[in-house]
């Protein structure tokens, strides 16, 4: 074993990872990477077909974010946020509020004054607090909730609800708003109570009669939308025992770790207009699924309560498309959480997006002590800023779209040759993310043991043929960066395909 591994087995203790299996074999150490590809200190290469875990966008080695990573760093690599200001971070924080203010095609932002009680757009998000990653996000975000709605006088004791198989981070307060038994039971000594609700998970739902067929369980699902029906009851119970829900908190589209489970179209516009009416805020976790990851904006989508020439958010014009997976059902939250993808997947920087109004709610004296006592070391950080930034400029540009837009066809053609094996049950893609369900016969949809790791040892296939992912459970994950060419797509599901026959050999 290489010195470099040894060291690893001595010294690192790894995250998600069961270390007795860790230490039996040598790891993979990534000495280098460019493009969709990562190589070892062998000298052996492999696509990065989960984007290192879900935070590339643009590929490895980007000379425009080496670049502006450099020139940041001839100027000055960090300062602290508290009491100081700096020049990326301020430049990125406009920026990341006109992209979560998307246009209509005429030209005209979402006015804050208007609808507020509506799940749809018209809802600013006009301030940006900085953190350090996906939990912090999170975390931000419900300490926002919650003292905001304790100081507008909703609630006394302001109470969370999220969806089953919710995963919002490691972190206390994240995990509490998580519903992964196998990941969070064991602390919930330490957590605070949040309620859950069903989330839809077509392929999975006892609402849904249709027996299962070679395709996208929410093409042809069979139900009345009882999903939504629960999110109504929930809300409504919540509310006769005279504590309503101060905030809703959801991944957009499509849950992640909860086993990339796709929302069938029109979910969340449906839910996000149940919890407005009850009065609550909605926090949208867009770790995984923003900066483009949940697909190019549909010329179908609309932004509720406009007339359709204005609501069409154009796909063609990079301007007004948008990056953010709520506002391809036309929800604009109160908080967007952000990270992973934030800096092209370069560094570790999180924000958490919110209006003016939750802003307002910690302005005071002084002595009031009205101030949002919360900050990290590093937030605001220079050099993330500046990756986030150029990262931006990137996906902003056509040639981001159109290969965007590429990726998703590809990967849409590719997948299909999937259905032809009996262990695949489910194919679900949103946009340039895509979940493979592997049951013991897809017939019966019936699910393989955990236990049997079939997820791991098809991921351990795929990885000495070259290609590296990680299941969630028996579900793998294939989400490549947005530069990842036609035939590395095709290589990536080749080789899914032939470990997925070996392994079930
Ligand atoms: N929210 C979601 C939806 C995530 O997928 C993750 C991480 N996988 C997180 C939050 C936590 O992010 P981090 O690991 O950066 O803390």
């Amino acid at each position: 074993m290489r010195k470099l591994a040894k060291l690893d087995h001595q010294f690192v203790w790894h995250p998600f990872t069961q270390m007795r299996d860790w230490l039996k074999r040598e790891p993979v150490v990534i000495a280098a990477g460019r493009g969709a590809m990562l190589r070892d200190i062998h000298g052996r290469e492999y696509l990065d077909a989960n984007s290192s875990i879900w935070t590339n966008l643009h590929g490895h080695n980007h000379p425009k974010i080496n670049a502006a990573i450099r020139r940041q760093l001839g100027k000055i690599a960090h300062s602290s946020a508290l009491g100081l200001a700096n020049e990326p971070a301020s430049l990125l924080a406009q920026k990341l509020v006109e992209a979560a203010n998307p246009r209509s095609r005429r030209g005209d932002e979402a006015d804050g004054s208007k609808n507020q009680r509506s799940a749809s757009l018209p809802r600013r998000l006009q301030k940006v607090f900085y953190s350090d990653d996906g939990s912090t996000a999170l975390e931000v975000a419900l300490k926002l909730a919650y003292e905001y709605t304790r100081r507008s006088g909703r609630a006394k004791q302001p109470k969370f609800l999220s969806l089953e198989g919710a995963y919002h981070g490691d972190t206390v307060g994240a995990v509490s708003a998580g519903h992964i038994d196998l990941f969070h039971k064991c602390y919930s000594g330490l957590l605070f109570k949040t309620d859950k609700v069903m989330a839809p998970y077509c392929y999975r739902c006892p609402f849904n009669r249709a027996r299962p067929e070679r395709a996208d369980a929410r093409a042809y699902r069979k139900c009345n939308w009882e999903c939504v029906g629960l999110v109504e009851r929930k809300f409504a119970a919540q509310q006769r025992k005279g504590n309503p829900y101060a905030a809703f908190i959801f991944e957009p589209r499509m849950q992640g770790a909860a086993g990339m489970i796709p929302q069938p179209e029109g979910w969340l516009r449906r839910v996000a207009e149940i919890a407005r009416r009850h009065g609550a805020l909605l926090i949208a976790d867009e770790v995984m699924t923003g900066f483009g990851r949940c697909g190019v904006e549909s010329r179908k989508s609309r932004v509720e309560g406009q007339t359709a020439n204005q609501h069409h958010l154009s796909t063609l014009d990079p301007r007004l498309s948008t990056f953010f997976a709520c506002h391809h059902e036309g929800v604009q939250p109160d908080f967007l959480c952000l990270a992973k993808g934030l800096t092209g997947g370069y560094l570790p920087m999180a924000a958490t997006l919110t209006t003016r109004q939750v802003f307002n709610a910690f302005l005071g004296e002084y002595e009031e002590f009205k101030t949002f006592f919360h900050g990290h070391s590093y937030t605001a950080n220079q050099l993330g800023a500046a990756a986030a930034l150029a990262s931006l400029d990137i996906l902003q540009s056509q040639q981001s779209l159109r290969a965007r837009e590429n990726l998703e066809k590809t990967l849409h053609a590719e997948l299909q040759a999937l259905w032809s094996l009996p262990q695949v049950g489910d194919v679900r893609q949103v946009g340039l993310v895509a979940g493979i369900e592997l049951v013991r016969d897809w017939r019966t949809r019936a699910p393989l043991a955990l236990r049997d790791r079939a997820g791991t040892r098809v991921c351990e296939a795929m990885a000495r043929n070259g290609v590296l992912t990680r299941p969630v459970g028996n579900v793998i994950v294939l989400m490549p960066p947005y530069c990842t060419t036609p035939r590395q797509v095709k290589t990536i599901v080749d080789v899914l395909q032939t470990a997925i026959t070996k392994t079930f050999r």
